[in-house]
């Protein structure tokens, strides 16, 4: 695969002399020239060809790309800094400021390490890329070192190729297809192709040449036949046959699950001319004569692909009944096609090169284009996963840091040394005291940057973080460690009330003649701290020990029958209940001695509206007014008023529901706030969803009347992680 034809410096320097004039720049590029041939002299590449060979060839295809002298100057020294012991301050002081800026720049990127994180995707490796390059003519540069390195792959070891070959496909290439670089990109993904699946590779290189063969005749006569066409109406063109590169191929039959003999577009016939208006001419004389094969016209001239590619694609069928794709474009689409953003801003003479104007202007066209494409309803996937790719990139918030060995630790955007620290290792976070970044002590609330070389003083005698970093850290990550190291140090706090608990629980199964061995069961007490809403068997002795939960109602739910102890005087042992049963305080409007009871349904408290509904032979029952079971009725009912004489002391038994969040200690809360607000309490029912960690509590109380519910309802949505309170309709 390695080529062939070897870079001579003839070659190179009649190259550069195709666009470059000015004496200044080519003797600078000659100072870097002879400067970087000097320093590599003692070194040797693996092929055993002096190393100079390398730097020569990625300043050579830089020109092809007509960089400007300072970007072929830091090509021919971009391995300097690594190779030759020359530092940034050397180049700064042999060169200038820009040229050690871009070489080190590029430097930078080859000490990332990606491989020693397995669980890293292609995907941030790109990001990276981007976001260290930050200019253009970085990311040029490091893609045409790779671009090199991949032609002389095989002199590698073979363990080296594949993690070469991989990182090309995965990182580099996908670069290159974004920047519109079709040239470097097809040639970086057909020799990783080459490495990577090597019998793939055969099957598809010899299909290719097999059907190049037998088209050759046909493809060639088309040229012919066009091109007398195009002759004959006076149009400048360039014709020619392309084929498509075998990745391509392989890709498209494995992920469109196509045959070989399916891909239409294997081998086009390409039409350059000079203007915009020639290319719809050209469409014109060529649709006139053949048959087109409908839904195959495709004009990227008026709607650009996302790229920048530009061009029109016909499919027709010739006279032969072959079928034929035509590309016809313009030669600086056809640039722009081949070479993208590098064809773009072609370096010309004369013009002052702003690094920031130019990387802006990248940026904006990348992103105009970008809308365009979603203005139009006609997106190919190829443009979809661009657009995606592209709106990661340029708009994700994330920063990119390095530990002193190179490793990169991607976090979001503002996040601290601690983040960082907490990435590194749990312990290092728990451990850490103080942070170095780019060689200099900082705060441990500093924002870092892309590109900080990040380093974490620890303290091993350090009693762990600090609760104030919850504030500080951007990282759910670092958030999370952070937080389980002090639910640790809770349960290790509340495990001491264990004893306590256990002891509280004995006394009570002891007040009520229970025997402890056959309920003092653990067993058993594991089932129940649910009921409670806790968690497990500690906080249940917590709560135990901490009085939040009274030891009877453990009992109670140990013993497995309900109300044995009338819960209500668990929490309110001084007064007595006197529910609806009791005497009515209703007055049925006309009727002075009617019958009357509060319904089971609403379950009506003193000075709620209401309404009464005659029963046949029960007298009347009293609802809500907004009772779900009498909203229909009209015949039956009557007005019912409350007594306002009616006897204070008397209570009445509602229901309510509780909406929250699941969290322990919930329910010891809830019924907490019952009793302080003075109201009974007489049966209390959770429910715990565990997908969506909520739970629904319903509780039956005694109030003294509407306005005591109020308050009690009230108070309720007062507890933390409720969402919602009601009365139960029925
Ligand atoms: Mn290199």
């Amino acid at each position: 695969m390695a080529s062939e034809n070897q870079i001579t410096k003839a070659m190179f320097d009649s190259e550069i002399r195709l666009y470059l004039a000015k004496s200044e720049s080519l003797e600078l590029i000659e100072r870097a020239y002879q400067y970087s041939e000097e320093k590599h002299n003692h070194q040797k590449r693996n092929s055993g060809e002096p190393y100079f060979i390398h730097p020569l060839n990625v300043a050579y295809t830089l020109a092809t790309l007509r960089v400007g002298p300072k970007t072929l100057c830091a090509g021919l020294l971009h391995d300097c800094i690594e190779d030759c012991g020359i530092t940034i301050n050397d180049l700064e002081n042999d060169f200038d400021q820009e040229i050690a800026t871009l070489v080190e720049a590029v430097s930078k990127i080859k000490n990332l390490k990606f491989d020693d994180e397995k669980e890293y995707l292609a995907s941030n490796h790109r990001k990276i890329f981007i976001a260290m390059a930050k200019d253009i003519r970085v990311i040029l540069i490091k893609l045409v070192d790779r671009l090199h390195n991949m032609r002389t792959l095989e002199y590698q070891e073979p363990e080296k190729r594949i993690k070469t070959a991989t990182e090309t496909l995965e990182v580099y290439a996908p670069i290159a297809h974004r920047l519109g670089i079709s040239e470097i990109k097809n040639e970086l993904e057909d020799l990783s192709f080459f490495y990577l699946e090597r019998d793939k590779y055969d099957e598809i290189k010899h299909l290719v040449e097999k059907k190049k063969s037998e088209r050759q005749e046909s493809n060639n006569r088309m040229i012919s036949e066009i091109s007398e066409l195009l002759q004959e109406q006076k149009i400048q063109f360039k014709i020619f046959g392309r084929s498509k590169h075998f990745y391509s191929i392989y890709r498209k039959m494995t992920q469109k699950g196509k045959r070989f003999e399916e891909i239409l577009d294997l081998q086009a016939i390409r039409i350059l001319t000079k203007t915009e208006l020639s290319c719809y001419e050209i469409l014109g004389y060529i649709h006139a004569k053949y048959t087109v094969i409908p839904g195959r016209l495709k004009d990227y001239i008026a709607m650009p692909k996302v790229n920048m590619y530009q061009s029109l694609h016909t499919t027709i069928i010739g006279e032969d009944g072959e079928v034929y794709e035509i590309q016809i474009r313009t030669e600086e689409m056809d640039a722009i096609a081949e070479q993208g953003v590098a064809a773009h801003w072609r370096y010309k003479e004369g013009r002052r090169y702003n690094a920031a104007k130019e990387q802006k202007e990248i940026e904006e066209r990348l992103s105009w284009f970008k809308d365009m494409s979603l203005m139009t309803e006609d997106i190919d996937d190829d443009a979809k996963e661009f657009m995606g790719v592209l709106k990661r990139d340029l708009f994700e918030a994330n920063i990119y840091v390095m530990t002193p060995k190179g490793r990169v630790i991607d976090l979001p955007n503002g996040a601290t040394p601690i983040d960082f620290a907490y990435r590194i290792h749990t312990d290092v976070g728990h451990k850490t005291s103080g942070a170095i970044v780019n060689g200099t002590m900082v705060p441990l609330n500093t924002a870092l940057k892309t590109g900080d070389i990040v380093q974490i003083k620890t303290n091993n005698n350090s009693v762990g973080p600090s609760e104030d970093w919850l504030k500080i850290v951007k990282s759910s990550h670092a958030r999370n460690k952070i937080r389980s190291f002090f639910q640790k140090k809770e349960m290790e706090r509340k495990s001491e009330y264990v004893p306590k608990g256990e002891q509280l629980l004995k006394e009570e199964l002891a007040k009520h003649k229970l025997d402890e061995a056959t309920y003092f069961d653990k067993e058993k007490l594991e089932k129940i701290y649910s009921n409670f809403s806790l968690t497990n068997y500690q906080d249940l002795m917590y709560a135990l020990a901490t009085k939040s939960l009274s030891a009877q109602a453990v009992v109670e739910k140990l013993y497995n029958k309900k109300n044995i102890f009338a819960i209500s005087r668990i929490f309110n042992p001084a007064k007595k209940v006197k529910t609806k049963n009791s005497k009515s305080a209703i007055k049925v409007a006309g009727i002075a001695s009617m019958k009357s009871m509060l319904a089971n349904c609403c379950n009506p408290v003193y000075g709620d509206e209401i309404v009464g509904y005659i029963t046949k032979g029960a007298g009347v029952k009293v609802h809500r007014n907004d009772c779900p079971n009498i909203i229909k009725e009209k015949q039956r009912l009557i007005a019912v008023y409350w007594d306002d004489l009616a006897d204070e002391k008397q209570r009445y038994e509602t229901r309510i529901i509780v909406y929250s969040s699941d969290r322990s200690y919930l329910l010891s809360d809830l019924v907490n706030v019952v009793s302080q607000c003075q109201a009974g309490l007489v049966e209390v029912n959770s429910k715990v969803n565990d997908d969506s960690l909520t739970a629904i509590t319903t509780m039956t109380v005694t109030v003294e009347n509407s306005e005591h519910l109020r308050n009690v309802l009230a108070n309720l949505r007062k507890v933390n992680s409720v969402t919602e309170v009601a009365r139960l309709a029925s």
